[in-house]
């Protein structure tokens, strides 16, 4: 058992609904073990600046049901830079912070590892990220409510889609990673799906559409990962629609899919690995994210969760293809 008197809790990167929920469970885990809760507003950037503030159990009354997260986000320059980390030290310090619960992404958790590793910081990561590519976790917090609010998007331009005989190209997010788009692509019943960790080729997508316009189908959902090729749902839309005679048309969801109210499963999630999470701290754990594989809590080194790379579940693409058939 380690001698952590205060924790302090900070969120940081891109915001997730769920946030709040890891948040609260955070802050209710550690005075319920008699231990006091330091919140760090707006991330790396509190950090350094020294921006704290002690919580209470009732500081994060009626909380758990609001996307953002009220302990503020923030990216932070400073923080890339040893001198930047070596002041986060030392205002954890000066305030008797002696463990870090950070809830981020995999930048995030670059930096909490940087911390531990020059200043011995007892730091434990919380997976929140609504893109699901955290290496070492089943599910990230935010990306079922992020998947739930894009395929209520989709539903509701399907009956349009289906109305006017046209092709509907929805940009879904995921830069770098297909999670959201493979979801909803299978959940939606898209036509076609393009991530980014497959190579798309046009040629064959207008092939295809062409092909099942030949076969009675009038209205087609092509679900676009934003990073899935360059130009985005636009680019895909301009090339096919002058292949195939069938009006397209662009609906990029955007930014409403980083916020809302948190579903029941992130909540649950987030609620989980914040409990988790002080958990460890209160074991003596550092160094480690928490996550959840085949159901189960797991502890995984930070450089393993930010060194190795998650894979997208690709049987999704083909489970799409064979419902669009
Ligand atoms: P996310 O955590 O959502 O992936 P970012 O990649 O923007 O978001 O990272 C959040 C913050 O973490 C950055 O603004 C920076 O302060 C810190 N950070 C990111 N990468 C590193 C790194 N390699 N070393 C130290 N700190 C980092």
């Amino acid at each position: 058992m380690s001698e952590i008197s205060n924790i302090g809790v900070l969120t940081s990167g891109g915001d997730a609904p769920g946030m709040n929920a890891a948040t609260r469970a955070t802050v209710r885990t550690a005075i319920a073990n008699g231990l006091r809760v330091t919140g760090i507003i707006r991330g790396y950037t509190g950090l350094v600046a020294g921006d704290f503030e002690q919580l209470q159990a009732r500081s994060v009354s009626n909380i758990v049901q609001l996307g953002g997260t009220m302990l503020k986000t923030s990216r932070c320059e400073a923080f890339l830079e040893p001198e930047g980390r070596e002041q986060a030290a030392a205002r954890m310090a000066d305030a008797g912070i002696d463990g870090l619960i950070a809830i981020g992404g995999d930048g995030t958790f670059r930096g909490l590892r940087d911390i531990y590793v020059e200043h011995g910081v007892s730091a434990i990561g919380v997976p929140g990220t609504i893109d699901n590519d955290i290496y070492g976790t089943d599910l990230t917090i935010g990306f079922d409510t992020a998947v739930n609010t894009a395929l209520e998007s989709i539903d509701k331009i399907r009956d349009t889609a289906d109305s006017h005989d046209r092709i509907f190209f929805i940009e879904v997010m995921g830069r770098k990673c297909g999670a959201i788009a493979l979801e909803v692509g299978v959940s939606g019943g898209a036509e076609a799906v393009l991530v980014p960790e497959v190579p798309v080729d046009l040629d064959e997508l207008s092939r295809a559409i062409a092909q099942g316009k030949s076969q009675g189908k009038t209205s087609y959902i092509v679900v676009v990962a934003e990073g899935a090729h360059e130009g985005g749902a636009q680019a895909v839309c301009d090339f096919v629609s002058r292949r195939v005679e069938l009006e397209g048309r662009v609906s990029i969801i955007g930014h409403v899919q980083r916020g809302g109210s948190p579903t029941s499963a992130d909540r649950r999630l987030a609620s989980r690995m914040g409990r988790s999470a002080v958990e460890a701290l209160i074991e003596g754990r550092a160094d480690i994210m928490v996550g959840v594989r085949c159901g189960k809590t797991v502890h995984v080194p930070l450089e393993e969760a930010t060194s190795k790379k998650k894979t997208v579940d690709l049987d999704l693409l083909t489970l799409a293809r064979i419902m669009a058939t």
